[in-house]
This record gives structure tokens, sequence and C-alpha cells, in this order.
């Protein structure tokens, strides 16, 4: 009797030991990087468990590996099969895969008044930039300006009884302005469904973050055009993704000349008048097509399309070195290099701080 007793209590003294132990294990980050959708990934995880963690890591690369291939503007796959049938004319059912950010892309693209326009991939590989390695030289003039005349556009795209179709040939999707960011905001709901509340994924710069690791906020540093260096930076709040698109990323140099890839559909040419732009929104799609098309609104007109995309946090750093901001953004960047100018917009229809002029 006696001694079953004692032997209970040794149990029961074990289980609370291990009790104890796993309760005390603190949380941590656990962090991997990996390659997809053509550049550096790294997630971060805070969580006390680090098989969680693993699991996590392992479903987003899968996510990101799949939905690379899927979208890829010029390489076999689902999104090259609907440029096909667009091409000969055919209505084609898309593969539900490339579909849902096929008629996402198309209503971001008419708020933006076609600045963001992911029907030009003719455009795109006409400069080369449809190639793991732009080179240049820039193509003729007159190829430019025949494709222009084309007028291949968002709208051009229908969807009839479960059918992608258009009327307009020249109409091939190229989803490289948005797919990152679409992409990132899925794989980071992955992960929410895993059970993990704080995370942040961060392909090549552009990032979206969920809770925060313990007591203090996610953060991170904004590129500086001009260098590797850090611009400024900025603490995450709450779930948020913060994408740029820069002049930086990918370009070409001929007879001193440097051509970008972000491409001006009204010209035809590399958007003019910004070096980059910084987009914080909850929705990582929205962020990436946002920081494009303001990019090429440039440093006079991009309030006006912010407004349509309901963005109210942007960062513009134009070509004299200027840093255009909303009142928004100015409260969430600290920057580590000063500017040449700080500017503060408040956008249209945006009455301001209250008491306001
Ligand atoms: P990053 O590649 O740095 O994320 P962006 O998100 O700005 O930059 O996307 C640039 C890519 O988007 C280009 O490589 C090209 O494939 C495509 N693109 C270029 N100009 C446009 C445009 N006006 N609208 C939509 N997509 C564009
Ligand atoms: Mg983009």
């Amino acid at each position: 009797m006696k001694g079953i007793h004692r032997g209970t209590l040794w149990i029961t003294a074990l289980v609370l030991a291990a009790l104890l132990l796993a309760g005390c294990e603190r949380p941590e980050i656990h962090r991997e990087r990996f390659f997809a959708f053509g550049t550096l990934v790294e997630l971060n995880v805070y969580t006390r468990d680090a098989d969680l963690a693993r699991e996590g890591a392992d479903a987003v690369r899968a996510d990101l590996a799949r939905m690379h291939r899927d979208w890829h503007a010029w390489k076999p796959g689902p999104l090259q099969e609907v440029n096909q049938a667009l091409a000969r004319g055919e209505a084609i059912r898309a593969d539900p895969a490339v579909l849902a950010p096929i008629l996402e892309a198309r209503a971001l693209s008419l708020r933006t008044e076609g600045l963001f326009n992911p029907a030009m991939g003719r455009l795109f590989a006409l400069w080369g930039f449809q190639s793991d390695q732009a080179a240049g030289p820039p193509p003729p003039q007159e190829a430019v300006e025949a494709l222009l005349a084309r007028d291949p556009d968002m709208a051009d795209l229908h969807m009839e009884n479960g059918r992608l179709s258009t009327e307009n040939p020249a109409v091939q999707l190229d989803l490289g302005a948005f797919a990152k960011g679409y992409g990132v905001h899925r794989a980071v709901d992955h992960l929410r469904a895993l059970g993990i509340e704080h995370a942040i994924l961060n392909a090549g710069g552009d990032l979206r973050a969920i809770g925060r690791p313990g007591d203090r906020p996610w953060r991170i540093g904004i590129r500086d055009p001009d260098g590797q260096g850090v611009l400024a930076g900025i603490e995450i709040q709450g779930d948020e993704a913060v994408f740029t698109s820069g002049d930086y990323e990918r370009y070409f140099t001929h007879e001193g000349l440097r051509y970008h890839h972000i491409l001006d559909p009204r010209t035809g040419y590399p958007a003019r008048g910004s070096r980059s732009v910084t987009v914080i929104h909850e929705d990582a799609g929205l962020a990436d097509a946002a920081s494009t098309a303001l990019f090429i609104a440039g440093p006079e007109h991009w309030p006006r399309i912010a407004a349509r995309l309901g963005v109210d946090k942007v960062l513009l750093l134009d070509a004299t070195g200027v840093a255009h901001m909303t009142p928004a953004m100015a409260q969430r960047v600290a920057f580590r290099k000063e500017p040449a100018e700080r500017r503060i917009q408040a956008l249209p229809g945006d009455p301001g701080p209250a008491g306001g002029p």
C-alpha cells in the first residue's frame, strides 16, 4: 500500500516536471532561407514549437514553388496556356490556379487607370524583361510604337461562362508586378491555417507580417535606391504587407543610359521620375500592384491613383531625391539617410487631420 502510494507520487512529480519544462521552453524566432520567385526568401516564425515552424517553412516553400510555376509568363504552365489561347483568338477555361489572380489583377488594373497593365506581356518581352537576364539593347522604336498601337489592356479581357477570352490578340498576360504579392499573401494565410500567429515572410525585400515577436514589433528596412544600404526603417503594426518597386531591381545599361523593368504603358519606355515606391497595406497583392502603378504615376500623379486604390501609406522617392509621403506613411518611416526634402501630401478626398487647413 505504502509502495504504491510512493510510486504514484513519483509519477505525478515526473509529469509535473515535464509539464513545467515544456511550459518554460521560451518562444523564439525560427528562421529559414530559400530561393523562390527568383529571389531569396526569408521566413521568420516566432513560436515555442520548433516542429510547427518547420512545418510552416515546408508549406511556404512548396506553395511559392507551385505558384511560381503556375504563373510563369514565359515558361510552360497554365498561364502560358491561357496566353496561347488568347493569341489564337480562342476562349479558354483557365486553370483555377491562374484564373483567380488574373481576375484580381484585372480589377486592380482598372483602378490604376491602366498604369498597372499586366496585359502588356508582349511589351515586357520586347524589352527582354521576360528572361532571366535582361541585357539590352532597347527594342527599335517602331516595334514599341507598333505594339502600343494595338493597345493591349486588361479591359480587353472577358470572362463568360467560366471562359476567358479577348477580342485583342495583342493581349499577353504577365503577372510579374503582382504575382509575388498575391503569392506571399496566400502563403502567409497558409501559415495562419497551420496555427502560426507570429511570422514575417520576406521575398527579396517585399514582405507580409502577422503578429509580433514577443513584446516588440517586427522591424524592417527599406532599401536605398542608391546602394545596398537602408534608406529607412519601418515598424510593422499588426498584419501588414510592405512592397517596394524600384528602378534598381532589374535593368540594363546601353550607351550610358539605364533602362529598368517598370514600363510606362503610355510610352512603352521605362517610367521616368521615380526611383522607388513603397506601399504598406494589409493586402500584399494590392500593395505589389500599387507600388508598380504609383512608380509609373510618378511624383505628380501618384496621390490620385493611391486614392483610387484605397492605399493610404505611400513613400515615393523621386529622381531628384525628394521623398513624397502620405501623412500616414510619414508617421511610420524613420529615415536612416535624410532625403533631399520631405514632402507630405494628403490624398484627394482625404480631409487630413481635424482642424487642419
Ligand atoms: P519587382 O520585380 O521588383 O517586384 P514590380 O513589382 O514593379 O517589380 O514588377 C516589375 C515587373 O512587372 C516587370 O519585370 C514586368 O514583368 C512587369 N511590368 C513592367 N511594367 C509593368 C506595368 N506597367 N504593368 C504591369 N506589369 C509591369
Ligand atoms: Mg509590383
